[in-house]
């Protein structure tokens, strides 16, 4: 828009030409370097503050973990002075989260061609189910609010399904951030397509099992490399017991209405860094009922076992987090859900190998087996 008005206005070609130069060189650079719109988001560390200003903390921002010393609280650059009036002695950690991957962009002008774009994720998963039509379906559950494709991959066996075959879904990217996530995933995903038929252990699997995979939860969030997806943490976005009629941004709205028209026996909502498997509840730290209980705590720890990562109650590891992804499915369908944080590996040291990261590969192939 820009361009065509400057082209109606200057009578020098040669000039237009400049200006449009000029202007498509700040119009893209701060694209190709790091997107312009993504709001910033900085980190601030506080002690181990009481209950009330806990609660207080959690009702204004994301309070994103729990720390050897305290909890680690994200909040938008412009909202800081809120926060120091609530904890004055808090500790600004990291002025802008997504610092990371803007010093990569400098050390590392490629980096980002190591890990597969929102684009090339929708293109592989048309693919998978174009070539693996026997066993691969793609579904579209609508579209975000910049109109992107949400899309959920079905796979399961060519055997005729038994009536109760359980149904899964896994899930990553619902933080834009955490790349390794997606990598994980779609190796995941490949893995299964390629060694069905072949690989006794995963055509029982899938013949065994429907699983539903969504790669990138909130395509906002993946497009721009940042937590925040629409403005908002997605994994503080989703109604809960004790907010019921939260209205989602349409990224989280039409993954809870798809759930709602399947029967999901287990879920895994993939994220990144903390090391931790975890089980509902989030929002408060009562624990699942007893029926549910033990079977959280059977196949959790199968998959911490295979990670060596921690294990327990999110509200426990974690910190208390009201509006995740685990207790919305939990609360809704009775899933057995969990929170699956792999260990995060900067980016740009590479992708993970399915070599690395057999422990998470191992985890998941349990989880699914566990069914
Ligand atoms: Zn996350």
């Amino acid at each position: 828009m820009v361009c065509t008005r400057l082209s109606r206005v200057d009578k020098n070609p040669l000039g237009a030409l400049m200006k449009h130069a000029f202007f498509i060189f700040i119009l893209m650079f701060p694209a190709l370097s790091f997107p312009a719109n993504a709001p910033i988001y900085s980190s601030y560390s506080i002690g181990n503050p009481g209950l009330d200003t806990l609660r207080k903390l959690n009702e204004k921002f994301d309070v994103a973990r729990r720390t050897a010393n305290g909890y680690e609280v994200i909040v938008p650059e412009d909202r800081a002075g809120e926060l120091l009036k609530i904890v004055p002695l808090a500790q600004l950690v990291e002025k802008d989260i997504n610092d990371v991957f803007r010093r990569l962009d400098i050390a590392n002008p490629g980096w980002r061609n190591e890990y597969r774009s929102f684009d090339s994720v929708q293109k592989e998963l048309k693919q998978i189910s174009q070539s693996h039509a026997d066993i691969a379906l793609l579904e579209n559950y609508g579209v975000d609010e910049q109109s992107r494709q949400l899309l959920v991959l079905r796979l399961t066996g060519k055997q005729p399904l038994r009536a109760d075959v359980p149904e899964l879904m896994i899930t990553s990217a619902t933080h834009g951030d955490e790349i390794h996530t997606v990598e994980m995933l779609m190796e995941f995903i490949q893995g299964l397509v390629q060694g069905y038929g072949t690989d006794s252990r995963i055509t029982k699997m899938l013949d065994e099992h429907v699983v539903y995979f969504i790669p990138v939860v909130c395509p906002d969030g993946y497009v721009h490399y940042t937590r925040a997806c629409e403005g908002l943490d997605p994994n503080r976005d989703y109604p809960y017991p004790g907010s019921p009629s939260h209205n989602s941004i349409a990224a989280i709205k039409n993954e809870t209405l798809w759930f709602a028209k399947h029967k999901i026996a287990g879920s895994l909502d993939i994220h990144e860094n903390l090391s931790t498997v975890m089980y509902p509840w989030a929002y408060t730290s009562s624990g699942p009922s007893q029926d549910d209980l033990p079977r959280f705590k059977e196949i959790g720890k199968v998959m911490a076992e295979d990670t060596g990562y921690n294990f327990g109650q999110i509200a426990d590891v974690f910190g208390i987090a009201r509006g995740s992804s685990a207790d919305y499915w939990y609360w809704k369908g009775k899933t057995l859900a969990f929170g699956f944080e792999i260990g995060g590996r900067f980016p740009g040291q590479g992708k993970p190998s399915r070599e690395l990261d057999r422990g998470n590969e191992e985890a998941l192939r349990h989880f699914i087996e566990y069914f």
